[in-house]
């Protein structure tokens, strides 16, 4: 805290994963002496640059930019980038410090950053997003590489921007270094089911955690927030597997239908036409649509996937959610259940799948991409997907494990943080005190 004033959402997340760790620190108190928690918590690199751009209107803005490269102990820093008028040092830190765990988990070769910047791409015309990602890269460009540092999307960046900046670099550095970047569009090297490997993700993890329960997602009542990349590929998924998806939002508020949610409307309206969510009742007399995206937690469901935004969820709404018989809540965001809601979920028996693990179908196939762009191969989806389900399958079974070597059996938020800490501190270790 002293190090970094004013960086709540940081404190929040390293808090999390640190109080998770006392079991392990008594069993190996050599990370102590290693100093493995002041490492870890403080970033290799933290970058932050100008960004200046033109709009419209011919006159100059300002962002600002920033990179965080937390850490490379098990492979190049890997983490999306997000453009968000709320992004600042802490978020980025924090989503950074998250990612470090969270890649771990995947079992494949990559360290941990993440980045963005103050942009807010709402309402701004193609050719300012265009201005804006290229001025973007021109700076961040000095800082990353195949090898070195591999940005993909998060909020507000999706296949265009992620284009954008993809030419921009080619143009800098020269060449054709597909594996610089991902969450390309499928032509410029890009992988199959990356769009939908967060959300189809998460209900995966979900399916699994409730197996271990006797249940699943056949004939449950599911809310989802958010109507983005995550949340659309989260319904979709869930839909398959027998669910009825009864509520979606967008920052300004919720639907309802108790028919359930038409997946097809919903990506027509968000992918499509960048409408609001509450267009979405004009063609579902079923529907209704309340002004208050927080209210979704007021519908009775069975299981509840926050996919939107950090601390959405708050001890309240888990309150409401308890009373209401939910039994399962799988965070498809990163962080978007605050450390009191997560701690009634827990002491309520309600099955917790948290974010670290839960989303980690969107960096894992990430990774895959890179493996594709390395190999200058392209898998069918078919391909990915399946070992996108392996994945997640194993980040549950390493996650449960761990909580029960620990003494938290069946606690996935504790076994999550051991699982992928243990991966990063041992390496570390073995590369000195670096
Ligand atoms: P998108 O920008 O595609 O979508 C975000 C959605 O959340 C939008 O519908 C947005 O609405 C909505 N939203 C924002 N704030 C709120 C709020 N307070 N209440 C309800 N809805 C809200 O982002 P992604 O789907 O990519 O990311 C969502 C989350 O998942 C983030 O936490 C991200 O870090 C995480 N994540 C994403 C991954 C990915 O592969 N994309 C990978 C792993 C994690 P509006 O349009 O009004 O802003």
């Amino acid at each position: 805290k002293r190090r970094n004033p004013n960086e709540s959402e940081l404190h929040q997340a390293v808090k999390e994963v640190f109080d998770s760790l006392v079991p392990v620190l008594a069993k190996k108190p050599h990370y102590i002496k290693q100093g493995i928690l002041e490492r870890i918590a403080e970033p290799e690199r933290m970058i932050s640059f100008r960004v200046p751009w033109v709009d419209d209107q011919g006159q100059v803005q300002v962002n600002r930019g920033f990179r965080v490269q937390y850490n490379s102990a098990i492979g190049p820093y890997k983490g999306g980038l997000r453009f968000h008028p709320s992004v600042n040092a802490s978020i980025i830190k924090f989503l950074g410090f998250e990612q470090i765990f969270k890649n771990s988990l995947t079992g494949q070769p990559i360290g941990g950053g993440k980045g963005g910047s103050d942009f807010d791409p709402k309402e701004k015309s193609d050719i300012e997003i265009m201005r804006f990602t290229q001025s973007f890269m021109s700076e961040l460009s000095k800082y990353i590489g195949a090898d070195t540092d591999i940005p993909a999307g998060d909020i507000g960046v999706g296949a265009r921007e992620i284009g954008y900046m993809f030419g921009q670099y080619k143009k800098i550095r020269g060449g054709h270094e597909a594996g610089v970047l991902t969450g390309k569009s499928i032509n410029s090297g890009g992988s199959l089911a990356r769009k939908e490997a967060t959300g189809y993700g998460t209900v995966y993890f979900v399916e699994e955690m409730l197996k271990g329960q006797g249940s699943s997602f056949t004939s449950s009542k599911v809310t989802v927030s958010g109507s983005g990349n995550v949340s659309i590929y989260a319904m979709e998924k869930a839909i398959e597997l027998g669910a009825k998806v009864v509520a979606c939002s967008d920052s300004s508020g919720y639907v309802y239908d108790k028919n359930g949610i038409d997946l097809s409307t919903v990506k027509r309206l968000k992918e499509v036409e960048n409408k609001r969510i509450s267009a979405y009742v004009d063609e579902h007399p079923s529907a209704h649509y309340f002004d208050d995206c927080s209210g979704i937690w007021s519908v009775p469901c069975d299981i509840a996937l926050p996919c939107a935004t950090q601390n959405e969820l708050d001890e309240l709404a888990a309150k409401i959610l308890i009373a209401n018989g939910v039994k399962a809540i799988g965070e498809g965001a990163n962080m978007p259940t605050t450390e009191e809601a997560v701690d009634l979920f827990l002491k309520n028996k309600v099955l917790f799948a948290p974010g670290k693990a839960a989303n980690a179908g969107g960096v894992a196939v990430s990774a895959l991409e890179m493996a594709q762009n390395s190999a200058r191969l392209a898998w069918t989806f078919e391909e990915v997907e399946n070992k996108l389900k392996e994945i997640m399958k194993d980040i549950y079974s390493e996650s449960i494990k761990a909580a029960e070597e620990y003494g938290a059996p069946g606690n996935l938020v504790v076994g999550a943080n051991i699982a992928g800490f243990v991966k990063v501190a041992d390496s570390m270790i073995m590369q000195g005190i670096i």
